[in-house]
């Protein structure tokens, strides 16, 4: 199977170009920026006006399978990815049971090669007790281990010194990097019961970065940087949501932003409610306009989404009872798009960003670039507006922040493995994915 992707402008590596870009079975075959391609082949897409970008790869999702499927599962998030380009993603480890066994991990490979229509990778989550399963996990399988450092979601706190101190250890000596949920626990129940006496039993979200707030971030975040400099271990922290953190940045220590942080400010807790609440809350103009700029200078190495489904009913409430999360991986790559016609950074840098430096931070095997020989994984995007409706949304519990939201790009084509997954609001149900290889 032969497939012609013609005339398109094909953005990778730094830069952009028109030309064709030829697609053999399950790879890369060539591509062509200086003439016509010639040949025979089984599908020629005119990609003429349209953006050819490498696949994106999404290194932060909770698609709440297996145990919390009342939410999402892999097949639904999977899909939402495919219409949203994402090609690849790896999912994290607070599900129920959670992903901190062998066996666990297994069970999560097993479901993905079942159920996803995309690519697929699973964490394996740290505990204050679990170091035999970190010193023995397969390296080529997993992209890392997530640590939690601050309650978040799920039970996973790893709150003793010297666990962390061993988490990091492991991780240098396997050359396995370390990505950490970074907020103070100890800080923000203070906040917390400040909050309550102030505003009541369930203040209200308008006041989630009071509790939530910078300071917590920072004070854990710095802990982790401390522990990758003591350790010499790869330290990559989630979801950058402050200015200060931004400071982190280091040879070892990489920074993750998330879409959230990059498009909302505190402002649009008003009205979006709790629809924006999530962990580490969303903070001012500053810190998000700071962590903008920060895509740019590369003290952000990559986007993620941090995907987290919740039903509706569960973002009932305040600060207090309201669940924290958001569904956004189906429109993470269209939003991104729209900050670059605003200027924000480069659509060069948005590939960066988002598919060659999770390759490159996780040492993903053959994805993330467009090269001779790579797995296809292509998307083709065009200019198209439109505007967010209910039945646009793939994600299983059938909100987005996102709804209303007129956006100028669309997908038109999600290829994956050389397989279109994914072309005018349909997709293809019988595709699976492939498991991610790391580092082989
Ligand atoms: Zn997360």
């Amino acid at each position: 199977m032969k497939i012609l992707l013609k005339g398109g402008t094909i953005v990778n590596e730094g830069h952009s170009f028109v030309g064709d870009l030829v697609i053999e079975n399950d790879h890369i075959l060539e591509i062509i920026n200086d003439g016509i391609a010639r040949g025979n082949y089984d599908q020629i897409i005119d990609a003429t006006g349209c953006f050819v970008l490498p696949g994106v790869i999404d290194e932060h999702v909770h698609f709440r399978e297996p145990g919390l499927t009342r939410k999402a599962d892999i097949e639904s998030e999977s899909r939402a990815a495919a219409f949203g380009g994402v090609t690849s993603f790896f999912d994290m480890p607070n599900t129920n049971p959670q992903t901190t066994s062998i066996e666990t991990l297994e069970e999560k490979f097993s479901l993905g090669a079942e159920k996803s229509h995309v690519n697929y990778s699973f964490f394996i989550g740290a505990t204050n007790d679990n170091a035999e399963v970190l010193r023995t996990v397969d390296a080529t399988r997993v992209p890392g281990i997530k640590l939690f450092m601050g309650a978040s979601t799920g039970n996973m706190l790893v709150d003793k010194m010297d666990s962390l101190r061993e988490i990091f250890h492991i991780a240098k000596e396997r050359n396995l990097p370390v990505m950490t949920h970074c907020e103070d626990t100890k800080l923000i129940n203070e906040n917390m019961k400040q909050a309550k006496e102030k505003y009541g039993e369930d203040p209200d979200v308008i006041h989630h970065a009071e509790i939530r707030s910078a300071e917590a971030c920072y004070q854990s975040s710095s802990l982790a940087a401390q522990l990758a400099n003591e350790s010499g271990a790869h330290l990559h922290i989630a979801h950058i949501s402050t200015a200060d953190e931004l400071t982190l940045a280091d040879k070892n220590i990489t920074l993750e932003a998330c879409i959230a942080h990059l498009f909302f400010t505190d402002e649009d807790y008003a009205e979006k409610g709790t629809r924006i609440k999530c962990n580490p809350s969303i903070k001012s103009c500053t810190d998000r306009d700071a962590i903008r700029k920060a895509l740019m200078d590369g003290r952000i190495s990559c986007i993620g989404t941090d995907h987290a489904p919740h039903e509706l009913k569960d973002k009932v409430g305040g600060c207090a009872h309201a669940a924290s999360g958001m569904p956004m991986l189906q429109f993470s790559l269209v939003t991104m798009l729209e900050l670059v016609d605003q200027g924000v950074l480069t659509i060069e840098r948005l590939v960066e960003l988002m598919s060659h430096q999770p390759a490159r931070l996780f040492e993903v095997s053959r994805r993330g670039f467009l090269r001779p020989n790579y797995k296809a994984d292509v998307v083709i995007v065009k200019k198209e507006p439109w505007t967010v409706s209910v039945d646009d949304i793939q994600s299983k519990c059938k909100w987005s922040p996102m709804e209303g939201h007129h956006y100028q790009w669309r997908v038109a084509y999600t290829i994956c493995n050389g397989h279109i997954v994914y072309h005018k609001e349909t997709l293809d149900e019988s595709y699976r994915g492939e498991e991610i290889k790391f580092r082989a």
